[in-house]
């Protein structure tokens, strides 16, 4: 291993990797700078007076230059900060960052709809609610068996389904999501790998079910699909039984009340919504 290489992998090491990288939180990071650079002037200030000018200027660069290198190691300097500012940030402030949660809304068709239409999601008398085609849940489980165990058929699914070439397709695997993308770019992200193969198998399925499947928006397709997930039984990875839930996600300055569906033995993450609080409580 290169020197450089070796102190790249010994810095990334030392990153806290909840508040750095994709888990930065901008508002957190502001903040912190802000208060470091206040930190380290009245630090100066007491130097100047009681030493000199010089001594000053060096404790407080020297103390800022601390305080940043901190900030980007582990997220933040004050301890707390992420608590701080999800319980004193207005929502309207952490919305400038992007991090107000957004209740999902459907854009065209109600992918709910879809699947009714198309008879893959069927109203049973007998237990009173909405539940897959026997014939259809069957077909999808076999499938999401072969996806897991088989990667190339995975990559071939969700080449397809996103036109994309099978072979540019890279998976990012992390403890909370699971990311494809194609040459590099960003292309789809679900909550853990068993949700991406549950989705790349129905889609293997659907074309069969739903004679408007090619033609619908791949937007679209993606809603119909994450909306089979709240129907699955079994965990593509481990034929767990699934359960459903309201839950709370805590991300670093921040809560969200989701719907989510989770695999009871593995734990996998199958399907996760942001609710709005307050439609959960009127229900
Ligand atoms: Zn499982």
């Amino acid at each position: 291993m290169q020197p450089t290489t070796r102190l790249t992998a010994s810095l990334a090491e030392l990153k806290n990797p909840s508040y750095t990288g994709p888990n930065r939180c901008v508002p957190c990071t502001l903040l912190n700078v802000v208060i470091a650079a206040a930190l380290s002037l009245l630090l100066a200030a007491a130097a100047v007076a009681a030493l000199s000018t010089e001594a000053g200027v060096l404790l407080g660069v020297v103390a800022f230059a601390g305080a940043v290198a901190t900030i980007y190691f582990r997220g933040y300097l004050i301890p707390g900060t992420p608590t701080f500012t999800k319980r004193y940030f207005p929502d309207r402030l952490l919305a400038l960052f992007d991090k107000a949660p957004e209740p999902t809304a459907w854009e065209e068709v109600d992918p709910r709809e879809v699947l009714l239409a198309v008879g893959v999601v069927v109203d049973d008398p007998e237990i009173g609610d909405l539940t897959l085609d026997p014939a259809f849940a069957d077909a999808w489980e076999r499938a999401a068996a072969t996806h897991w165990t088989d990667e190339s058929t995975l990559r071939r699914s969700l080449g397809r389904l996103a036109g994309a070439d099978p072979n540019d397709l890279d998976f990012e695997e992390r403890p909370h999501s699971f990311a494809a993308l194609a040459d590099g770019s960003h292309l789809a992200n679900w909550p853990s790998r068993a949700a991406c193969v549950a989705d790349a198998a129905g889609a293997g399925l659907l074309p069969d079910w739903d004679p408007d499947w090619e033609e619908r928006s791949l937007p679209l397709q993606a809603d119909v699909l994450g909306v089979l997930r709240l129907f699955l039984e079994r965990c593509p990875a481990c034929e767990g039984s699934v359960a459903l839930s309201q839950d709370v996600v805590e991300s670093c300055c921040r809560s969200r009340d989701v719907v989510a569906a989770t695999c009871r033995d593995c734990d996998a993450r199958l399907f996760e919504m942001d609710v709005d609080p307050a439609m959960l409580a009127g229900e």
